[in-house]
């Protein structure tokens, strides 16, 4: 057997350093549980950035994807395959949109609805050529291509990947005036993180959801709804925006929506909005194949019978209630909502990095955002029992400091 000391050493001098991994080497998961090289249990508490909602190895998922294995992979979309239409029918249903567009990765989605906005803006709102802006959230997360960088504030994801692409206008989170003062003629789209997920975790402050909507409705600007993180029964709703009852012009989905086994995404939308992309105009060799429409289905039917959501909502109940009363105890504060939460370290005790590495030695699996927040975001599926333990794990870890 190979060690995980060796394991690590060969993939930290042979791959680019573009993450900081915790030393842990993982071999196998079921459910909230991953197991590492060397026979270690650990819960998950960060399911792949939110893309294990559903747990990993789930039963209903990895079935439909074994079955889909068998028959067909990949078409490309030169041609129709049989699990398209459910694919885009059911995602369509789900979201109460007309149309579906599907590509793989997060990043390629937002791109997406950057791109459909803009030719929105040119061809339906009727922006003057190349004048279209985006407003944008200070301390935004929607991935890594250079044009989506371009409107990071994050120095470690912009810093020296420029020229820029422009037509970006940054404002403040949270604030729906700051929406409304950078708002122009040539304003196309607002985008947002319903709960800014990379950022720790950041609930906007009740009624800004309602706000961004009613903003964007009065101005003629489509409001762009990054879910990829928070959507898909994570917050205990389906979408984030379900909290207040919005529906955005477009919701951007990704992580959860291919069950934590292979990358998928889309953006959803009504035909007036979707209806600007003709053939040639966009693409993606691999974006809805059959393996990944077959895997999509699987999650819709999952999400289909509300019983994630509800768990997400119970479960998360408990656990900001445990995590609540660790204010004081060397945690500053909780935010979140539903199964998903950032829990704030007190900085004079210890960095995020190092409360995550006593979890980890104490068979709990989490990361650090923006230096002193630990985001726990279990798979829904664990138990409460589970979610507990780990809890007082989080607790007993913080007491060691
Ligand atoms: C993860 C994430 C992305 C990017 O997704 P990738 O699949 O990593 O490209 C975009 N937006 C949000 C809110 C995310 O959490």
């Amino acid at each position: 057997m190979t060690t995980s000391a060796e394991l690590i050493e060969v993939s930290e001098r042979r791959s680019a350093h573009n993450y900081h991994p915790l030393p842990v080497v993982i071999h196998e998961a079921h459910g909230a549980w991953v197991t590492d090289v060397e026979g270690k249990r650990y819960l998950d508490f960060l399911s792949g950035y939110s893309s294990l909602n559903f747990g990993h190895g789930n039963e209903k998922i990895i079935n439909a994807a074994q079955e889909q294995l068998k028959n067909l992979t990949l078409t490309s979309r030169a041609f129709y395959h049989d699990q398209f239409a459910q694919f885009c029918a059911g995602l369509g249903d789900l979201t109460g949109k007309d149309m579906i567009l599907p590509m793989n990765t997060g990043a390629e989605a937002v791109e997406t609805a950057i791109k459909v906005a803009r030719k929105w803006g040119y061809e339906i709102k009727g922006v003057a050529a190349d004048q279209a802006n985006i407003i944008v959230m200070e301390d935004n997360f929607h991935g890594r291509t250079t044009t989506i960088v371009s409107f990071s504030t994050d120095p470690d994801a912009r810093a020296d990947f420029g020229p820029y692409t422009p037509g970006f206008k940054i404002v403040r989170y949270g604030s729906a005036e700051a929406i409304q003062e950078a708002i122009d003629d040539n304003t196309v789209a607002v985008l947002v993180e319903p709960i800014q997920g990379e950022a720790g975790v950041l609930v906007p402050p009740d009624g800004y959801l309602l706000d961004v909507r009613r903003i964007c409705s009065e101005n003629n600007v489509l409001m762009i709804a990054d879910e990829i993180q928070s959507g898909l029964g994570r917050t205990g709703k389906t979408f984030a925006c379900d909290h207040e009852g919005v529906v955005p012009d477009i919701y951007v989905l990704g992580k959860a929506l291919g069950g934590g086994v292979v990358p998928v995404s889309a953006i959803a939308a009504n035909q007036d909005v979707l209806g600007v992309i003709k053939p040639g105009q966009h693409g993606s060799t691999f974006g809805g194949n059959p393996l990944a429409c077959a895997v999509g289905n699987a999650v819709i039917e999952l999400l289909n019978t509300g019983e994630y959501q509800e768990r997400a909502a119970k479960l998360g109940e408990l656990m900001h209630a445990r995590l609540r009363e660790l204010i004081g105890k060397g945690v500053v504060t909780v935010r979140g909502r539903g199964l998903w939460a950032g829990v704030d370290i007190d900085p004079s005790l210890a960095s995020g990095r190092e409360v995550s590495k006593a979890l980890l030695a104490r068979g709990v699996l989490a990361k650090d955002t923006h230096g002193t927040t630990i985001r726990l975001a279990p798979p829904i599926v664990i138990s409460e029992e589970d979610l507990l333990s780990a809890i007082d794990k989080l607790a007993d870890a913080i007491a060691s400091f």
